[in-house]
């Protein structure tokens, strides 16, 4: 049944590479009993010297190269590698020399296709199982917390660890804190006098007053802020705030008390910003959330330049309430965004007071709309405007988003 002449040609080769030829059959039984099974078959031992002219030790194989006797090593390298993070599941991978690897297909195809198992399937299960020997960890396909990538030519490990994600929900009161990291431009994050020494063109931002206690505890190597959507940074986020997910990379502690954080966060930044809701989530939430938006409420105090009437208020509001408006994109956004004239519904807007020509407003409207545009007209970018309807010169002094009604979410779509 086996061609011994062309067996004899790859020869001498350890029980495991020999086994591993029909390692897709013979279920339970592990590659070097699969081996000894095949030189039952082809009744070597009749033969005098035969079987040593064969079988190797496993470090002088003509297949592997020794590799299968490399295993105990590679479970002390993967085990120390993921010494220092605390985690629940791990899976081995292997990274095999290319020449190795055609070595052992002409190997197995003498003795038929597809029946051979690939030597790496052998490294990742065995060293594996010496791991969770050692460890005491679980080994896991799907998803696991660790993933070790061991490169066999150079005894070397890379471990990636799957991140930790945080959803929440986070109020801004501080208008003068953007909502991400912002490196300065000058030095790109190294530090310089411009920054003092910071990296930052900003001291803080919503991401760095939250993520820095997520970092102290995971003890991760950096952090990821996911908002859906975002406010300038002089405006504030008031009501049930903006979703967003904290990513932490690299983290060698996994179980966070969530509670305690967002408490420590809370009294930390009193009068600044606030988190609530926070949960673990996984990583196609990120996506979701980037792609999710909704209507907005706004709460803005304009100043209108020329003297009018609360009546003549109050009209231009109502006729901008239910309107679709066309909004060209504003030249101050145009460097990042496609210059386009966009259709935007304005669902409600509401004179909330008006005194010494400064008018608060409450106002509702599509996502993307731009509500200092929308007030001021953008020198006619924006139809209609406030100002067009009212005939005065309008402008946002100040503007905080009162809250995203996630109720009337959509699917994003520029
Ligand atoms: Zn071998
Ligand atoms: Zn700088």
């Amino acid at each position: 049944m086996f061609n011994l002449k062309e067996i004899q040609d790859f020869a001498p080769f350890c029980l495991s590479c020999l086994g591993r030829v029909v390692g897709k059959i013979g279920f339970g039984l592990d590659n070097r009993e699969r081996g000894i099974e095949i030189l039952n078959q082809l009744e070597i031992q009749e033969v005098a010297g035969l079987e040593d002219s064969l079988i190797s030790d496993d470090s002088d194989c003509k297949i592997c190269d020794g590799l299968i006797s490399e295993i105990p090593n590679f479970v002390v390298l993967a085990s120390a590698s993921m010494s220092e993070y605390s985690i629940s599941s791990f899976k081995i991978g292997t990274i095999v020399d290319k020449d190795l690897l055609s070595r052992e297909s002409d190997f197995q195809l003498v003795f038929g296709e597809n029946l051979g198992e690939s030597i790496k399937s052998q490294l990742n299960r065995e060293t594996g199982i010496g791991v969770w020997k050692n460890t005491a960890i679980e080994a896991k396909i799907e998803s696991p917390d660790a993933v070790a990538i061991i490169d066999t030519s150079y005894d070397t490990i890379e471990l990636e660890i799957k991140s930790l994600f945080i959803e929440g929900n986070y109020n801004k009161f501080d208008r003068t804190v953007p909502q991400t990291r912002w490196p300065c431009s000058r030095c790109k994050g190294m530090g310089c006098r411009r920054c003092d020494n910071t990296g930052q063109l900003y001291p803080d931002s919503v991401q760095s007053l939250i993520a820095n206690s997520f970092s102290r505890e995971s003890l991760c190597t950096e952090d990821l802020f996911h908002g859906m959507g975002r406010e300038d940074i002089d405006a504030a986020m008031l009501g049930d705030g903006r979703p967003f997910v904290l990513e932490l990379r690299m983290p060698k502690v996994r179980d966070l008390n969530l509670e305690g954080l967002g408490k420590e966060i809370n009294e930390a930044n009193k009068d600044r910003i606030k988190v609530s809701n926070l949960r673990f989530v996984d990583r196609p939430r990120v996506a979701e959330l980037k792609n999710t938006v909704c209507d907005k409420s706004y709460r803005v105090d304009i100043s209108v330049s020329d003297i009018t009437s609360i009546e003549s208020l109050k009209k231009g509001s109502q006729r901008l309430t239910g309107t679709v408006i066309e909004q060209r994109t504003p030249t101050r956004v145009s460097h990042r965004r496609a210059d386009l004239v966009r259709p935007r519904l304005i669902n409600s807007v509401d004179v909330v007071s008006f005194e010494d020509n400064m008018v608060e407003l409450v106002i509702r409207a599509q996502h993307g709309t731009y509500i200092r545009e929308l007030v001021s007209g953008d020198k006619g970018r924006t139809v209609p405007s406030l100002s067009s309807l009212i005939d005065a010169n309008c402008k946002v002094e100040v503007l905080d988003v009162l809250n995203l009604h996630l109720e009337a979410k959509e699917e994003k779509n520029d």
